[in-house]
């Protein structure tokens, strides 16, 4: 009789049968390791597993739960498995999930990234059996140029922008990119002024433990406050939020901006940057390969990348868009061919 899979498929989403856990399941019974607390990975599980720092952010977007709390790299027994946390340099407490179990070694990645992250330690590529990886960003359009280049034409367009006497606006997601960025400005000097709901995230890193650095300063947005500073806010602010600020220029951050279609994607903007707080293609390729998984299944993205680890050698398959809501998680979007996920899948399907 073939062994369990390591990870299967459940109505509610990815499931480890060995460890009786969902992973990033939108809503299951029992437990959910949670990796990060962007809100598609939230639960409304009774019970969750995941780092201080998630417990915290995802209280505050989903009301708390029972939570166990785990540092990195510290084993938690879980059913007939251990489940140890690693670094995922996403967000503030953003983690992989390595679950060792009598057939072999998983890794779940939720969302991440292998570059530096000022709130995270840094990411490293695990070794594992088989590997469920995000590929959000898995196409050879999305190479990101180093940060450093990156932060250098974001100063230069604020300093620019300022020398002129207009307002930056920088445009970023409320939760881990506006940290990063306000981060990143305040240690460059910058006074920021921030919007909601980015702010309550901020001051929930403060309270966290994970404040923001000098010499420059930062508060809550006013609109009497403008002059010499940066605003930061969400791209969903409004669509054109230079409307509510005269002689504004905006820049967006996103990965998204190393499509060649971003110019007219983000039309409003001035000027898009691919700063990301994901992995890239090349560092997609690299945890494919230097994981040594037997067997890798795609999340969070495009078929096209699974199908390019195959076309290297690798056992790759693309399991679903978002295996973590329930309509998509009995959704393969290819037929499965590999005698090992085939063995896999009909067990699933028992
Ligand atoms: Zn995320």
């Amino acid at each position: 009789m073939a062994p369990p899979p390591l990870v299967a498929r459940s109505h509610h989403g990815l499931h480890v049968p060995a460890a009786n856990i969902h992973l990033d399941a939108r809503s299951a019974p029992g437990t959910v390791f949670v990796s990060h607390a962007h809100s598609d990975h939230c639960t409304w599980a009774p019970r969750i597993i995941c780092t201080r720092e998630t417990a915290a952010l995802h209280a505050k977007r989903k009301r708390a739960r029972e939570a166990v709390t785990l540092d990195f790299h510290a084993p938690f027994r879980c059913g007939d498995a251990t489940i140890e946390l690693l670094p995922a340099g996403h967000t503030l407490g953003s983690a992989m999930a390595l679950i060792r179990s009598a057939d072999g070694t998983l890794v779940y990645t939720g969302d991440y990234k292998l570059r530096d992250n000022p709130f995270s330690p840094p990411a490293a590529i695990p070794r594992c059996d088989v590997l469920v990886m995000e590929c959000t960003f898995g196409s050879p359009l999305y190479r990101f140029p180093p940060d450093e280049e990156l932060l250098a034409r974001l100063f230069r367009f604020i300093d620019e922008t300022l020398a002129m006497g207009r307002t930056p606006i920088v445009l970023a997601y409320s939760l881990g990119k506006g940290q990063e960025a306000l981060y990143h400005l305040t240690r460059r000097g910058y006074d920021v002024l921030v919007k909601e709901p980015t702010a309550g995230l901020c001051d929930l890193h403060v309270e966290l433990g994970y404040g923001f650095p000098g010499p420059g300063t930062w508060e809550r947005f006013e609109s009497d406050l403008l002059p010499g500073r940066v605003v930061l806010a969400t791209p969903g602010w409004k669509k054109d939020p230079a409307a509510d600020i005269p002689r504004a220029r905006t820049v967006q951050l996103t990965g998204w901006g190393c499509n060649p279609r971003a110019r007219y994607m983000y039309g409003h903007c001035d000027l898009v940057l691919p700063i990301s707080d994901h992995a890239d293609f090349d560092d997609l390729v690299r945890t494919a390969v230097e994981s040594g998984a037997s067997t890798i299944y795609t999340v969070h993205g495009s078929p096209v990348f699974a199908a390019h680890l195959r076309s290297m050698g690798l056992n790759a398959e693309h399991l679903a868009a978002h295996p973590n809501k329930p309509e998509d998680a009995g959704r393969t979007s290819r037929p499965v061919t590999t005698p090992l996920a085939a063995a896999q899948y009909s067990l699933e399907l028992a």
